[in-house]
């Protein structure tokens, strides 16, 4: 009861505060208003008329009157960039950068404002420019970012990879990830200018940066192959089983096609036939799937989906199982389009296989874009692998594996 009685006698004295303090913010902000300059006011005007050009001269004219506005032009420049307007945010921060009575600490924040501003409007050299005149100070690390981002754009890897040992060194951050990645650029680079020992030195570099990275060994493996050593090939891709068997459905094509010049047809579908049983089943299906087609032919394929979907029913498998069902039926097919009379055992075949093709038809619709790789930081799908997400720009972001959702 005395707590209440209390609770009663306070709530008033509450209420007073709080009109006196809604007093004071009041005239405080009129007598702050008087200070302002009149083109303070114009700018605002122009700002809230969608006229953002006449609002960028009348707030440079206030910063000229009143050198303590930078944090109202900071302000502007961030909210052109975001609204994607990088003319007008680089206007807004060249102007404060070229200011002659701006602290240093200010004039650094403006130049590095102007290197993002270059960058989102793709002006990637005058981006550069701006960030390397950052390279000390406390805008240094995220200069050095952005010069990160821009050299990946720009795939200047070698530059990339020196940009993120400096950082680092700054930020105490692991960074070998990305460097391996850069190592693997550049490895694809000199395989495209046929300079495959150039390549192998990269790849090299790759593993000992990240011993974890999966691409290397993919890319070590083209280079065997195409110097006609299949063998050695197979060995760095079946190897990745070691360090992430996840990653194997990357290179089942590839490895399909070594075994099959040498002349192992069978152990490539042996091999295939021993991974449908694991947990990689849904992503080396449709490799599997060619093969055995290729191989053994339609009546084999429909044996093997029809094992498959006993194991692990998915839409992906139906698909397959009816394509194999169709292929074995083609020639029935090819009989009934040419107009058999009703009644015959012919016609009845030939409903089945139109019956058949039908579920073929529709199944292939609905699993054309079913299967996709999805980045697990922005949720962006793709139909292709990505080391780098297209969406964010982040590497090794996409799990190998393909998620059949509809959407
Ligand atoms: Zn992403």
């Amino acid at each position: 009861m005395m707590f209440e009685t209390w609770w009663l006698l306070a709530l008033p004295l509450v209420f007073g505060l709080g009109w006196m303090a809604a007093r004071f913010d009041v005239r405080q902000l009129i007598s702050e208003q008087g200070a302002l300059p009149r083109s303070y006011f114009k700018g605002l005007n122009f700002l809230l008329n969608e006229q953002p050009d006449q609002a960028i001269d009348a707030f440079i004219e206030v910063a000229r009157l009143d050198p303590e506005t930078t944090e109202l032009h900071f302000a502007l420049g961030a909210l052109f960039r975001r609204r994607g307007e990088t003319e007008r945010a680089i206007r807004v921060h060249q102007n404060l950068a070229t200011r002659p009575d701006l602290p240093e600490p200010e004039r650094e924040h403006a130049l590095y404002e102007l290197g993002q501003d270059f960058l989102r409007a793709g002006l990637l050299d005058r981006a550069e420019e701006s960030l390397r005149r950052l390279m000390s100070g406390p805008y240094a690390a995220s200069a050095k970012r952005v010069l990160l981002e821009l050299y990946e754009v720009e795939k200047e890897w070698q530059k990339a990879i020196d940009a993120a040992r400096e950082l680092q060194a700054l930020e105490n951050k692991d960074y070998r990830l990305q460097i391996a990645q850069f190592c693997c650029e550049l490895a694809q680079d000199a395989l495209q200018r046929k300079r495959p020992e150039d390549a192998v030195k990269w790849l090299n570099q790759a593993v000992q940066e990240n011993p974890a990275n999966v691409r290397a060994p993919i890319l070590l493996g083209d280079v065997a192959a195409a110097a006609g050593n299949a063998r050695a090939a197979l060995g760095h891709w079946l190897g990745i089983e070691r360090q992430d068997a996840s990653f194997l459905p990357l290179v089942a094509e590839r490895v399909v096609k070594a075994y099959a010049g040498l002349g192992e047809q069978g152990v490539a579908l042996d091999w295939l036939r021993g991974l449908l049983k694991g947990s990689l089943a849904a992503e080396l299906l449709d490799v599997a799937f060619k093969t055995e087609l290729d191989q053994n032919g339609p009546e084999a394929a429909t044996r093997l989906m029809r094992e498959q979907l006993r194991r692990q029913p998915t839409l992906l498998a139906l698909t397959r199982y009816f394509e194999a069902q169709a292929a074995s039926m083609a020639p029935a097919g090819a009989m009934a389009g040419n107009g058999s009379e009703a009644d015959t055992g012919e016609t009845v075949e030939g409903d089945k296989t139109k019956e058949v093709t039908a579920i073929r038809d529709l199944l292939q619709l609905r699993t054309r874009n079913l299967a996709r790789y999805t980045c697990r930081e922005c949720g962006f799908r793709a139909r292709l692998f990505y080391w780098q997400c297209p969406g964010c720009n982040r590497w090794e972001t996409y799990a190998p594996r393909r998620s059949e959702a509809l959407g």
